[in-house]
């Protein structure tokens, strides 16, 4: 089913993002922990493109098992940096061979030397476009609460309605710890009379030294609350992890309660936070689906 179709027929959605193989996991890793959150019954899962140094290699055979295999809706990302327009065919065709209906389309990060192939696409709207011409896939794109580090907040808005103009049908968020920031966002949208379903990028910090990392590199501030816990357990894992589970589910369960569109859990491809996340919210869920008729 194409993602924006499921919009109409249930909100909020519950979505995991895995990524391939790296230097930490193997395919088998990756495969074990799509078997384990397929459990979970998500209405979709996504699967990154060479993003935080994984592979490219994979991310078809991966959202194919996804789609396939698992049977749950599968979010390929694509990203067009330096790509050529037969490649970005090749992929489009592998997909819909392989049945996937939905496509998250980035640009993808300059590499910090700044070297990159001369490609065909500049933005990820080029892209969204392009796939526009050639196929139906239902059509992802990145926004940024707090901002995207290359453009500032204004040019950065305007760039985003260019984006949804091309053909974007639904919005998934960048990380962000303070919901007041994705609130903010949404309001600006709704002032340009953009009205797309916009899904909250969450992520339940199980590690403080890796999420001092991560807010670095995607830009994103830690609000004094969640300082707070990563001052006091940074250097107890098991309390961290408990402490940081406990602070997504509180900016899931604020978000849904706020009707938000969707909860895109980026799980590391670990499994035990979803798990934890799952079964706390599951009355919530219940109702949502015995609202919508299920
Ligand atoms: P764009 O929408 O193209 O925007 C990039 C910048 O260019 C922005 O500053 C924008 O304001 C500006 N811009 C856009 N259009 C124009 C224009 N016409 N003129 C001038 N400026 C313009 N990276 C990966 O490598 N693989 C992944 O799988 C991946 N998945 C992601 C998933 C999510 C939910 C998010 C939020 C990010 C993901 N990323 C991924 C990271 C993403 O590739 C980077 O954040 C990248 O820097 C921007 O990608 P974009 O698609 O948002 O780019």
């Amino acid at each position: 089913m194409k993602i924006a179709e499921l919009f109409t027929k249930k909100q909020p959605t519950i979505s995991f993002e895995v990524f391939p193989p790296n230097n930490i996991y193997t395919l088998e890793d990756v495969y074990h922990a799509i078997d384990e959150l397929s459990i979970l019954k998500p209405d979709f899962m996504s699967v990154t493109y060479g993003a935080g140094g994984s592979t490219r290699r994979n991310s078809v055979s991966i959202a194919s098992k996804i789609k396939n295999v698992n049977k749950i809706e599968a979010l390929a990302h694509l990203t067009c940096i330096g790509a050529k327009k037969n490649e970005i065919d090749k992929i489009l065709e592998e997909l819909k061979n392989n049945n996937i209906e939905n496509i998250m389309a980035l640009r993808g990060d300059i590499p910090q030397n700044g070297n990159i192939e001369k490609g065909d696409f500049l933005y990820a709207s080029d892209l969204i476009k392009h796939i526009k011409t050639k196929e139906n896939f239902s059509i992802g794109g990145a926004f940024y609460p707090e901002g995207h580090q290359e453009t500032n907040d204004i040019l950065d808005l305007f760039n985003l309605k260019n984006k949804i103009e091309s053909g974007t049908d639904f919005l998934i968020s960048q990380i962000f710890f303070d919901n007041e920031k994705f609130y903010e966002f949404k309001e600006k949208l709704k002032k340009l009379n953009i009205d797309i379903p916009l899904i909250a990028g969450i992520m339940p910090i199980t590690n403080g030294k890796q999420i001092r990392k991560i807010t670095s590199m995607c830009g994103c501030s830690i609000p004094p609350k969640l300082k707070k816990i990563l001052d006091r357990y940074e250097n107890n894992p098991i309390a961290m992890r408990e402490a940081g589970i406990a602070y997504a589910m509180e900016q899931i369960v604020e978000l849904i309660s706020d009707d938000v569109s969707g909860i895109h859990i980026y799980t590391m491809n670990r499994v035990e936070a979803s798990k934890k996340i799952m079964e706390n919210i599951g009355s919530i869920l219940r109702k949502r689906d015995e609202n919508n008729g299920y």
